[in-house]
Protein backbone atom coordinates (compact mmCIF):
# COMPACT_ATOMS: atom_id res chain seq x y z
CA UNK A 1 0.00 0.00 0.00
CA UNK A 2 1.56 3.81 -0.98
CA UNK A 3 1.24 6.16 1.78
CA UNK A 4 -1.33 7.73 -0.22
CA UNK A 5 -3.40 4.57 0.06
CA UNK A 6 -2.48 4.51 3.57
CA UNK A 7 -4.03 7.98 3.93
CA UNK A 8 -7.03 7.15 2.44
CA UNK A 9 -8.03 4.28 5.09
CA UNK A 10 -10.73 5.96 7.41
CA UNK A 11 -9.09 6.14 11.25
CA UNK A 12 -10.62 3.18 12.91
CA UNK A 13 -13.14 4.53 15.43
CA UNK A 14 -11.53 4.04 19.00
CA UNK A 15 -8.35 5.15 18.01
CA UNK A 16 -7.79 8.81 19.39
CA UNK A 17 -5.96 11.58 17.95
CA UNK A 18 -2.95 12.97 20.43
CA UNK A 19 -5.19 15.63 21.98
CA UNK A 20 -8.12 13.20 22.82
CA UNK A 21 -5.69 10.95 23.87
CA UNK A 22 -4.33 13.90 26.58
CA UNK A 23 -7.21 15.25 27.24
CA UNK A 24 -8.91 11.74 28.16
CA UNK A 25 -5.86 10.62 30.58
CA UNK A 26 -5.99 13.65 32.31
CA UNK A 27 -10.07 13.41 32.79
CA UNK A 28 -8.99 10.08 33.91
CA UNK A 29 -6.47 10.48 36.02
CA UNK A 30 -8.67 13.22 37.83
CA UNK A 31 -11.41 10.53 38.32
CA UNK A 32 -9.27 8.36 39.70
CA UNK A 33 -7.75 10.57 42.20
CA UNK A 34 -10.24 13.29 43.42
CA UNK A 35 -13.43 11.63 42.29
CA UNK A 36 -13.01 8.20 43.66
CA UNK A 37 -12.01 9.02 47.42
CA UNK A 38 -15.60 11.12 47.38
CA UNK A 39 -18.14 8.39 44.90
CA UNK A 40 -19.38 6.51 48.43
CA UNK A 41 -20.02 9.93 50.72
CA UNK A 42 -21.96 11.27 47.33
CA UNK A 43 -24.09 8.24 47.45
CA UNK A 44 -25.12 8.29 50.64
CA UNK A 45 -25.43 12.36 51.00
CA UNK A 46 -26.71 12.72 47.72
CA UNK A 47 -24.51 15.63 46.97
CA UNK A 48 -22.07 16.38 44.62
CA UNK A 49 -19.90 18.76 46.81
CA UNK A 50 -19.44 22.60 45.27
CA UNK A 51 -15.40 21.95 45.78
CA UNK A 52 -15.67 19.22 42.93
CA UNK A 53 -17.62 21.56 40.76
CA UNK A 54 -15.29 23.92 40.97
CA UNK A 55 -12.09 21.58 40.20
CA UNK A 56 -14.57 20.32 37.35
CA UNK A 57 -14.41 24.10 36.05
CA UNK A 58 -11.10 24.74 36.57
CA UNK A 59 -9.60 21.63 34.18
CA UNK A 60 -11.78 22.92 31.95
CA UNK A 61 -14.60 20.17 32.18
CA UNK A 62 -17.42 22.29 32.30
CA UNK A 63 -16.73 24.54 29.01
CA UNK A 64 -15.50 22.05 26.40
CA UNK A 65 -16.97 23.56 23.37
CA UNK A 66 -16.71 26.83 25.02
CA UNK A 67 -14.62 29.12 22.51
CA UNK A 68 -11.30 30.08 23.80
CA UNK A 69 -12.00 33.66 23.13
CA UNK A 70 -14.89 33.41 25.65
CA UNK A 71 -12.46 31.27 28.13
CA UNK A 72 -13.48 28.09 27.64
CA UNK A 73 -11.70 25.04 25.81
CA UNK A 74 -12.08 24.89 22.65
CA UNK A 75 -12.70 21.67 22.09
CA UNK A 76 -15.19 19.31 20.13
CA UNK A 77 -17.92 17.77 20.66
CA UNK A 78 -16.18 14.39 20.91
CA UNK A 79 -14.51 16.12 23.89
CA UNK A 80 -17.03 15.80 25.94
CA UNK A 81 -18.19 12.58 24.95
CA UNK A 82 -14.28 11.28 26.26
CA UNK A 83 -15.28 13.18 29.43
CA UNK A 84 -18.51 11.81 30.50
CA UNK A 85 -17.24 8.40 29.44
CA UNK A 86 -13.80 8.71 31.52
CA UNK A 87 -16.01 10.34 34.63
CA UNK A 88 -19.03 7.80 34.86
CA UNK A 89 -16.07 4.81 34.95
CA UNK A 90 -15.79 6.01 38.64
CA UNK A 91 -19.05 7.88 39.15
CA UNK A 92 -21.65 8.39 36.49
CA UNK A 93 -23.47 11.52 38.54
CA UNK A 94 -20.43 13.58 37.87
CA UNK A 95 -20.58 12.39 34.44
CA UNK A 96 -24.44 13.33 34.26
CA UNK A 97 -23.23 16.70 35.99
CA UNK A 98 -20.41 17.22 33.14
CA UNK A 99 -22.66 16.03 30.63
CA UNK A 100 -25.99 18.40 30.38
CA UNK A 101 -23.15 21.23 31.35
CA UNK A 102 -21.92 20.61 27.80
CA UNK A 103 -24.00 18.19 25.48
CA UNK A 104 -27.51 20.27 26.27
CA UNK A 105 -26.71 23.69 27.63
CA UNK A 106 -23.57 25.45 26.32
CA UNK A 107 -24.11 23.16 23.38
CA UNK A 108 -28.20 25.08 23.00
CA UNK A 109 -26.64 28.42 24.08
CA UNK A 110 -23.44 27.70 20.78
CA UNK A 111 -26.13 26.91 18.55
CA UNK A 112 -29.20 29.23 19.33
CA UNK A 113 -27.43 32.32 21.13
CA UNK A 114 -27.14 35.07 19.83
CA UNK A 115 -23.92 36.98 19.50
CA UNK A 116 -25.07 38.98 22.94
CA UNK A 117 -26.14 35.68 24.65
CA UNK A 118 -23.04 34.54 24.07
CA UNK A 119 -20.83 37.00 25.21
CA UNK A 120 -22.87 37.30 28.63
CA UNK A 121 -23.18 33.95 29.03
CA UNK A 122 -20.98 31.43 27.87
CA UNK A 123 -17.68 32.98 30.10
CA UNK A 124 -19.64 32.41 33.09
CA UNK A 125 -20.28 28.52 31.56
CA UNK A 126 -17.02 28.18 31.53
CA UNK A 127 -15.56 29.60 34.30
CA UNK A 128 -18.31 29.03 37.45
CA UNK A 129 -21.88 29.04 36.37
CA UNK A 130 -23.31 25.59 36.38
CA UNK A 131 -26.52 25.26 33.80
CA UNK A 132 -29.70 23.33 33.58
CA UNK A 133 -31.91 22.38 31.08
CA UNK A 134 -36.07 22.48 31.41
CA UNK A 135 -37.97 20.48 29.23
CA UNK A 136 -39.99 18.04 31.27
CA UNK A 137 -43.10 18.51 33.51
CA UNK A 138 -45.11 16.26 35.23
CA UNK A 139 -47.62 15.77 32.66
CA UNK A 140 -45.41 16.10 29.79
CA UNK A 141 -42.52 13.39 29.40
CA UNK A 142 -42.36 11.52 26.39
CA UNK A 143 -44.71 13.48 24.68
CA UNK A 144 -42.95 16.82 25.70
CA UNK A 145 -44.51 19.55 23.58
CA UNK A 146 -47.63 19.30 25.60
CA UNK A 147 -45.75 21.32 28.23
CA UNK A 148 -48.21 23.06 30.53
CA UNK A 149 -45.59 26.14 31.04
CA UNK A 150 -46.94 29.05 29.67
CA UNK A 151 -44.91 32.74 28.79
CA UNK A 152 -46.95 36.09 28.14
CA UNK A 153 -45.02 39.21 26.65
CA UNK A 154 -45.13 42.06 28.60
CA UNK A 155 -43.53 46.04 27.89
CA UNK A 156 -39.82 44.97 28.31
CA UNK A 157 -39.84 40.83 27.98
CA UNK A 158 -41.90 37.92 29.44
CA UNK A 159 -43.43 36.64 31.86
CA UNK A 160 -43.71 32.86 32.66
CA UNK A 161 -45.70 30.62 34.71
CA UNK A 162 -45.43 27.10 35.57
CA UNK A 163 -43.73 23.92 37.36
CA UNK A 164 -40.70 21.53 35.13
CA UNK A 165 -40.00 18.30 36.86
CA UNK A 166 -36.72 16.32 37.04
CA UNK A 167 -34.61 19.00 36.53
CA UNK A 168 -31.01 17.64 36.18
CA UNK A 169 -28.08 20.28 38.14
CA UNK A 170 -31.72 21.88 39.68
CA UNK A 171 -29.38 22.68 43.09
CA UNK A 172 -26.04 23.73 41.58
CA UNK A 173 -27.19 25.66 38.58
CA UNK A 174 -27.47 29.18 38.39
CA UNK A 175 -28.38 29.02 34.59
CA UNK A 176 -31.50 27.70 33.54
CA UNK A 177 -33.39 27.01 30.29
CA UNK A 178 -36.44 26.66 30.51
CA UNK A 179 -39.05 25.82 27.54
CA UNK A 180 -42.48 27.26 27.68
CA UNK A 181 -45.57 28.20 25.23
CA UNK A 182 -45.99 31.53 24.30
CA UNK A 183 -48.83 30.81 21.84
CA UNK A 184 -50.70 27.39 22.86
CA UNK A 185 -53.03 27.92 19.98
CA UNK A 186 -50.10 27.74 17.75
CA UNK A 187 -49.44 24.27 19.52
CA UNK A 188 -45.48 23.01 19.60
CA UNK A 189 -44.87 25.91 17.47
CA UNK A 190 -45.59 28.25 20.34
CA UNK A 191 -42.40 26.57 22.26
CA UNK A 192 -40.25 29.37 23.03
CA UNK A 193 -36.71 29.02 24.70
CA UNK A 194 -35.82 31.06 27.69
CA UNK A 195 -32.74 31.92 30.16
CA UNK A 196 -33.77 31.87 33.24
CA UNK A 197 -31.47 33.05 36.12
CA UNK A 198 -31.68 31.62 39.44
CA UNK A 199 -32.04 35.12 41.18
CA UNK A 200 -35.01 36.22 38.60
CA UNK A 201 -38.27 37.60 40.32
CA UNK A 202 -40.84 34.88 40.61
CA UNK A 203 -38.22 31.51 40.25
CA UNK A 204 -37.47 29.19 42.76
CA UNK A 205 -35.80 25.40 42.76
CA UNK A 206 -38.51 22.72 44.34
CA UNK A 207 -38.90 19.43 45.76
CA UNK A 208 -35.51 17.26 45.17
CA UNK A 209 -36.30 13.87 44.23
CA UNK A 210 -35.34 10.71 46.54
CA UNK A 211 -33.79 8.16 43.76
CA UNK A 212 -32.55 4.97 43.09
CA UNK A 213 -29.44 5.82 41.34
CA UNK A 214 -27.18 8.89 40.52
CA UNK A 215 -28.17 10.14 43.86
CA UNK A 216 -25.51 12.46 44.19
CA UNK A 217 -26.59 14.61 40.79
CA UNK A 218 -29.39 16.66 41.68
CA UNK A 219 -32.75 16.00 39.81
CA UNK A 220 -35.18 19.11 41.33
CA UNK A 221 -38.67 20.84 40.12
CA UNK A 222 -38.75 24.16 39.43
CA UNK A 223 -41.11 26.41 39.65
CA UNK A 224 -42.05 29.86 37.83
CA UNK A 225 -44.45 31.87 39.65
CA UNK A 226 -44.83 35.03 37.42
CA UNK A 227 -41.62 34.74 36.73
CA UNK A 228 -40.05 37.70 34.70
CA UNK A 229 -37.35 37.29 31.64
CA UNK A 230 -36.19 39.68 29.79
CA UNK A 231 -36.40 40.14 26.23
CA UNK A 232 -32.28 39.72 25.31
CA UNK A 233 -33.05 36.23 27.18
CA UNK A 234 -34.67 34.33 24.95
CA UNK A 235 -32.59 31.49 23.33
CA UNK A 236 -32.98 31.32 20.02
CA UNK A 237 -36.22 32.57 17.81
CA UNK A 238 -39.51 33.03 19.80
CA UNK A 239 -42.29 29.97 18.63
CA UNK A 240 -38.85 27.90 17.60
CA UNK A 241 -38.16 26.80 21.14
CA UNK A 242 -39.35 23.04 19.82
CA UNK A 243 -36.64 22.88 17.31
CA UNK A 244 -34.10 24.06 20.06
CA UNK A 245 -35.66 21.30 22.26
CA UNK A 246 -35.06 18.76 19.07
CA UNK A 247 -31.72 19.93 18.07
CA UNK A 248 -30.35 19.98 21.79
CA UNK A 249 -31.62 16.49 22.87
CA UNK A 250 -30.62 14.64 19.77
CA UNK A 251 -27.04 15.27 20.80
CA UNK A 252 -27.20 15.38 24.34
CA UNK A 253 -28.27 11.59 23.92
CA UNK A 254 -24.73 10.36 22.46
CA UNK A 255 -23.36 12.10 25.82
CA UNK A 256 -25.67 9.69 27.80
CA UNK A 257 -24.73 6.87 25.35
CA UNK A 258 -21.02 8.14 26.61
CA UNK A 259 -21.94 7.93 30.57
CA UNK A 260 -23.50 4.79 29.97
CA UNK A 261 -20.06 3.25 28.40
CA UNK A 262 -18.13 4.69 31.26
CA UNK A 263 -20.40 3.54 33.80
CA UNK A 264 -20.29 -0.10 32.40
CA UNK A 265 -16.01 -0.20 31.84
CA UNK A 266 -16.24 0.78 35.08
CA UNK A 267 -18.60 -2.56 36.55
CA UNK A 268 -16.85 -4.45 34.20
CA UNK A 269 -12.94 -3.56 35.57
CA UNK A 270 -14.21 -4.50 39.28
CA UNK A 271 -15.61 -7.35 38.21
CA UNK A 272 -12.07 -8.64 36.05
CA UNK A 273 -9.83 -7.44 39.46
CA UNK A 274 -12.54 -9.56 41.42
CA UNK A 275 -12.75 -13.31 39.47
CA UNK A 276 -9.04 -13.27 39.61
CA UNK A 277 -8.87 -12.95 42.91
CA UNK A 278 -11.81 -14.78 44.48
CA UNK A 279 -11.61 -18.43 45.37
CA UNK A 280 -14.02 -21.71 45.04
CA UNK A 281 -13.42 -24.89 44.61
CA UNK A 282 -9.87 -24.34 45.31
CA UNK A 283 -9.25 -22.12 42.16
CA UNK A 284 -10.18 -18.40 41.14
CA UNK A 285 -13.40 -17.94 39.79
CA UNK A 286 -12.04 -16.58 36.52
CA UNK A 287 -10.90 -19.80 35.42
CA UNK A 288 -14.02 -21.18 35.31
CA UNK A 289 -15.26 -20.78 31.62
CA UNK A 290 -18.99 -20.32 32.79
CA UNK A 291 -17.05 -17.13 33.90
CA UNK A 292 -15.29 -16.56 30.99
CA UNK A 293 -17.51 -16.59 28.18
CA UNK A 294 -19.96 -14.51 31.05
CA UNK A 295 -17.53 -11.32 30.80
CA UNK A 296 -16.48 -12.27 27.25
CA UNK A 297 -19.99 -11.45 26.45
CA UNK A 298 -19.76 -8.38 28.65
CA UNK A 299 -17.04 -7.12 26.78
CA UNK A 300 -18.23 -7.43 23.52
CA UNK A 301 -21.40 -5.67 24.35
CA UNK A 302 -19.59 -2.70 25.63
CA UNK A 303 -17.23 -2.35 22.82
CA UNK A 304 -20.66 -2.48 20.39
CA UNK A 305 -21.69 -0.07 22.75
CA UNK A 306 -18.82 2.19 22.42
CA UNK A 307 -18.58 1.82 18.64
CA UNK A 308 -21.95 3.35 18.44
CA UNK A 309 -21.58 5.85 20.84
CA UNK A 310 -18.01 7.17 18.99
CA UNK A 311 -19.47 7.17 15.89
CA UNK A 312 -22.63 9.07 16.14
CA UNK A 313 -20.41 11.76 18.26
CA UNK A 314 -17.71 11.40 15.00
CA UNK A 315 -21.10 11.96 12.65
CA UNK A 316 -22.17 15.17 14.65
CA UNK A 317 -18.38 16.58 14.46
CA UNK A 318 -17.70 15.92 11.00
CA UNK A 319 -21.37 17.80 10.09
CA UNK A 320 -22.97 14.42 9.17
CA UNK A 321 -26.52 13.30 9.33
CA UNK A 322 -26.49 11.37 12.84
CA UNK A 323 -30.02 11.45 14.42
CA UNK A 324 -30.65 7.65 13.92
CA UNK A 325 -27.38 6.51 15.22
CA UNK A 326 -27.76 9.01 17.85
CA UNK A 327 -31.44 7.20 19.09
CA UNK A 328 -28.82 3.74 18.16
CA UNK A 329 -26.42 4.47 20.78
CA UNK A 330 -28.50 5.61 23.67
CA UNK A 331 -30.43 2.84 23.62
CA UNK A 332 -27.94 -0.53 23.07
CA UNK A 333 -25.06 1.68 25.74
CA UNK A 334 -28.08 1.90 28.15
CA UNK A 335 -29.19 -1.96 27.84
CA UNK A 336 -25.54 -2.57 27.37
CA UNK A 337 -24.63 -0.74 31.15
CA UNK A 338 -27.80 -2.80 32.41
CA UNK A 339 -26.62 -6.40 31.42
CA UNK A 340 -23.00 -5.22 32.24
CA UNK A 341 -23.50 -3.85 35.72
CA UNK A 342 -26.38 -6.87 36.85
CA UNK A 343 -23.00 -9.38 35.83
CA UNK A 344 -20.57 -7.82 37.94
CA UNK A 345 -22.74 -7.62 40.98
CA UNK A 346 -23.92 -11.78 40.19
CA UNK A 347 -20.19 -12.41 39.77
CA UNK A 348 -19.32 -10.52 43.27
CA UNK A 349 -21.75 -13.05 44.85
CA UNK A 350 -23.20 -11.84 48.16
CA UNK A 351 -20.59 -9.02 48.17
CA UNK A 352 -21.85 -7.77 45.26
CA UNK A 353 -25.39 -7.11 46.71
CA UNK A 354 -23.92 -5.08 49.77
CA UNK A 355 -22.97 -1.25 49.82
CA UNK A 356 -19.36 -2.36 50.81
CA UNK A 357 -18.61 -2.82 47.04
CA UNK A 358 -18.80 -0.73 44.47
CA UNK A 359 -21.05 -2.48 41.97
CA UNK A 360 -24.69 -2.69 43.56
CA UNK A 361 -24.09 1.28 42.98
CA UNK A 362 -23.35 1.35 39.53
CA UNK A 363 -26.23 -1.25 38.70
CA UNK A 364 -28.60 1.57 40.44
CA UNK A 365 -27.11 4.05 38.54
CA UNK A 366 -27.24 2.49 35.08
CA UNK A 367 -31.47 2.14 35.25
CA UNK A 368 -31.48 6.06 34.30
CA UNK A 369 -30.30 5.17 30.95
CA UNK A 370 -33.29 3.58 29.15
CA UNK A 371 -35.40 6.76 31.07
CA UNK A 372 -33.65 10.44 30.76
CA UNK A 373 -33.56 12.21 27.27
CA UNK A 374 -36.16 9.80 25.94
CA UNK A 375 -36.66 6.45 26.86
CA UNK A 376 -35.70 3.62 25.01
CA UNK A 377 -39.26 3.28 23.56
CA UNK A 378 -38.99 6.93 22.15
CA UNK A 379 -35.37 5.96 20.56
CA UNK A 380 -36.69 3.00 19.01
CA UNK A 381 -39.73 5.50 17.70
CA UNK A 382 -36.70 7.52 15.73
CA UNK A 383 -35.11 4.47 14.70
CA UNK A 384 -38.19 2.77 12.99
CA UNK A 385 -39.06 5.99 11.60
CA UNK A 386 -35.42 6.49 9.78
CA UNK A 387 -36.18 2.99 8.79
CA UNK A 388 -39.59 3.13 7.17
CA UNK A 389 -39.87 7.02 6.65
C1 LIG B 1 -32.97 11.39 37.13
C2 LIG B 1 -33.70 12.12 36.05
C3 LIG B 1 -33.13 13.25 35.49
C4 LIG B 1 -33.81 13.96 34.50
N1 LIG B 1 -33.26 15.12 34.01
C5 LIG B 1 -34.02 15.90 33.19
C6 LIG B 1 -33.56 17.21 32.81
O1 LIG B 1 -32.47 17.65 33.19
N2 LIG B 1 -34.36 17.97 32.04
C7 LIG B 1 -35.59 17.54 31.60
O2 LIG B 1 -36.25 18.29 30.90
N3 LIG B 1 -36.04 16.31 31.94
C8 LIG B 1 -35.29 15.49 32.72
N4 LIG B 1 -35.76 14.25 33.09
C9 LIG B 1 -37.07 13.80 32.61
C10 LIG B 1 -36.96 12.64 31.62
O3 LIG B 1 -36.47 13.09 30.39
C11 LIG B 1 -38.35 11.99 31.52
O4 LIG B 1 -38.57 11.32 32.75
C12 LIG B 1 -38.45 11.05 30.36
O5 LIG B 1 -38.43 11.75 29.15
C13 LIG B 1 -39.72 10.19 30.42
O6 LIG B 1 -40.84 10.97 30.65
P1 LIG B 1 -41.88 10.53 31.81
O7 LIG B 1 -41.10 10.32 33.05
O8 LIG B 1 -42.98 11.52 31.85
O9 LIG B 1 -42.43 9.11 31.34
P2 LIG B 1 -43.63 8.85 30.31
O10 LIG B 1 -43.47 9.70 29.12
O11 LIG B 1 -44.92 8.95 31.06
O12 LIG B 1 -43.36 7.35 29.91
C14 LIG B 1 -43.81 6.24 30.71
C15 LIG B 1 -43.60 4.97 29.90
O13 LIG B 1 -44.41 5.03 28.71
C16 LIG B 1 -43.63 4.78 27.56
N5 LIG B 1 -44.13 5.58 26.43
C17 LIG B 1 -44.53 6.88 26.44
N6 LIG B 1 -44.93 7.25 25.21
C18 LIG B 1 -44.74 6.18 24.40
C19 LIG B 1 -44.96 5.93 23.02
N7 LIG B 1 -45.40 6.88 22.18
N8 LIG B 1 -44.68 4.68 22.53
C20 LIG B 1 -44.22 3.71 23.35
N9 LIG B 1 -44.00 3.90 24.67
C21 LIG B 1 -44.25 5.11 25.17
C22 LIG B 1 -42.20 5.22 27.95
O14 LIG B 1 -41.23 4.57 27.15
C23 LIG B 1 -42.14 4.80 29.42
O15 LIG B 1 -41.76 3.45 29.52
C24 LIG B 1 -35.07 13.50 34.04
C25 LIG B 1 -35.63 12.34 34.62
C26 LIG B 1 -34.97 11.67 35.61
C27 LIG B 1 -35.63 10.45 36.22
Amino acid sequence: MTQTQAEAVAQPLTVLAEDEVIFRDSVRQFAEQTVRPLVREMDEHAKIPRSLVDELFALGMMGIEVPERFGGAGGRFFHAVLAVEALSAVDPSVGVIVDVQNTLVINALLRWGSDDVKARYLPRMASSTVGAYALSEAASGSDAFALASRAAETADGFVLNGRKLWITNGNEADVFIVFANLKPEAGYRGITAFLVERGFPGFSVGKKEDKLGIRASSTCELVLEDCRVPRANVLGEVGKGYKVAIETLNEGRIGIGAQMVGLAKGALDHAVAYVKERRQFGKAIAEFQGVQFQLARAATELEAARLLVYNAARLRDAGRPFLTEAAMCKLHASEAAEHVTSLAVNLFGGYGFTRDYPVEKLFRDAKIGQIYEGTSNLQMLTIAKGLLG
